[in-house]
């Protein structure tokens, strides 16, 4: 484990400053309660795995890890962009250091450029601390009410967090057998249940199948539940979708449908930790949802997102090397014995035919961090694609964990 020995003690340094002793043969149990991997409960879906709900700052209410124990693990648990940014944006976020001191400092300009990325005035876009505070906010915008909020189960569940601290609820649906998104049963519910609702939630692609809902399927959704329903659609994971049939949901804010559309630069980007993304939607509901936004986004972060909307090409390749990493990992898996999930993201889920959460300990025993339990898919693992080394790290240790076999099929 390391040259110190298992017993050897070290440091572990918390954000306010303080440390903590622990012994190396605690070690691994300390990262992964750091990490949020023990007893994680069915609604604590834990965004980083590093707090106590998802969109937030990872985190920011636990100890972390020191960096040489971070480091030490395959940071599969959480769908990041392993590459970290390029040249360009790190030059851009080290210049604009210049303005650390400061409150009303430049900011590079970012919304004005995400409005001509995206074809709409600075009206229709709110920019937040990452997507997590676009959900949140939402959320709170259409849930104070003690409205409920209608989406599927499993995903992101961020906005099913929030309703709950706000005291509203969730209609969850559940998936269908081949793991889509039922947009008939979404129709149903919101207008069986249209006096209750105060939102719709559509996670496209979903977290965590990595499953899109097609073009088509969005309009029959937005065309069948009552028009002046708001939907929100988180685009997380929008940049790394090859499928022909889908499509970002942006044109129906241009024409003015209560839709509201989250996106990040936590992911293509690879900006997690830096905290920026916004939502795009008619100039009504951004008004609306203004006054519950911190309003707070760095400065290093405002010039790191436009340097990254120009490295187009850059991202392209990210896409490109996530892609034939999944496959590659994917493929070697099947050939195993175990199925996967065709996913459309950055990551995947594995069919194990056991109960996840012992396996994330063991998983962490081999120091590769794997995705939480997503209730009801506990006989799943979400892997995200991390570098070649680490995913052949993770397939070394699925292979030792898991045996070989002829493949069968797990049910949900
Ligand atoms: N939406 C989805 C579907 C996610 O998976 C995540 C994070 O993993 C988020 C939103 C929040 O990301 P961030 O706050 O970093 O933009």
């Amino acid at each position: 484990m390391s040259s110190r020995g298992y017993n050897a003690p070290i440091d572990w340094t918390f954000d306010n400053g303080g440390t903590m002793t622990v012994s190396r043969r605690s070690f691994v149990g300390g990262v992964a309660a750091a990490l949020g991997y023990l007893k994680v409960g069915p609604e604590v879906d834990l965004f980083a795995q590093t707090q106590t709900r998802p969109g937030g700052t990872p985190g920011a209410r636990m100890g972390r890890p020191s960096m040489d124990d971070y480091d030490s693990i395959a940071h599969l648990s959480s769908n990041e962009n392993c590459w970290g940014p390029p040249e360009s944006v790190l030059k851009a976020m080290n210049q604009s250091f210049k303005y650390a001191m400061r409150y009303g400092y430049p900011g590079g300009d970012v919304v004005g450029e995400l409005a001509k990325l995206h074809g709409v005035k600075q009206e229709n876009i709110l920019l937040s601390a990452g997507s997590g505070e676009v959900l949140d906010v939402v959320g709170t915008t259409y849930l104070l009410n003690g409205k409920k909020v209608l989406g599927v189960e499993p995903t992101y569940s961020s906005v099913y967090a929030h309703a709950t601290s706000i005291k509203s609820s969730a209609i969850k649906l559940p998936l269908m057998k081949d793991y889509r998104q039922s947009i008939p049963a979404f129709v149903k519910a919101a207008n069986d249940h249209a006096s209750e609702i105060g939102l719709v939630y559509l996670c496209n692609p979903n977290n965590p199948t990595g499953m899109i809902v097609t073009k088509d399927e969005v309009k029959e959704l937005l065309d069948g539940i009552p028009k002046d329903m708001p939907v929100l659609i988180d685009e997380a994971y929008h940049h790394f979708v090859d499928d022909p049939k889908y499509a970002t949901s942006m044109p129906y804010v241009l024409e003015g449908r209560p839709v509201i559309i989250a996106r990040t630069f936590s992911k293509i980007a690879a900006l997690a930790a830096m905290r920026i993304g916004y939502a795009v939607a008619p100039a009504e509901i951004i008004q609306k949802m203004r006054p519950f936004s911190m309003g707070s986004v760095n400065v290093a972060a405002r010039f790191g997102a436009v340097a990254a909307l120009k490295d187009t090409q850059g991202q392209a390749d990210i896409k490109k090397r996530t892609i034939a990493l999944r496959k590659k990992t994917t493929t070697e898996l099947e050939a195993h014995g175990y199925e996967t999930i065709p996913s459309e993201t950055n990551f995947f889920m594995v069919s194990i035919g056991r109960e996840i959460q012992p396996v994330i300990q063991e998983f962490m025993q081999k120091k590769i961090a794997v995705g939480r339990p997503f209730p009801p898919m506990t006989k799943h693992m979400r892997v995200s694609v991390g570098t070649e080394d680490e995913m052949a790290r993770f397939v070394a240790a699925f292979k030792e964990i898991f045996p070989a076999k002829t493949r069968t099929t797990a049910g949900v």
